[in-house]
């Protein structure tokens, strides 16, 4: 049986290993790159069309309590790029 988590952007549920994984590092938001953080993550498909649902709808602040600039959602909208990058390699 697989981990399922379910995507903060478009609310379907994924194999935890297709999902990143963030959460609330001193108040703001930071990707757990390990999936292994102790405390409350948000999971997210690597995807930017999940990523704009997901900041359109501030999921991440709801979920998490975090703050969420926009220096914030470009890292993560760089690190799904990268890895958007990668998977079509
Ligand atoms: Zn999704």
């Amino acid at each position: 049986m697989y981990p399922v988590r379910t995507c903060v952007g478009c609310r379907q549920r994924g194999d935890r290993a297709d999902l990143i994984r963030i959460i609330n590092s001193q108040g703001f938001l930071k990707i757990d790159t390990q999936k292994s953080h102790p405390g409350r993550g948000s999971w997210l498909h690597s995807s930017s069309k999940c990523l704009g649902i997901a900041v359109e709808r501030s999921a991440f602040g709801r979920a998490l309590k975090a703050k969420m600039d926009h220096e914030q959602i470009e890292e993560l909208a760089n690190f799904i790029e990268q890895a958007e990058k990668m998977l079509k390699n």
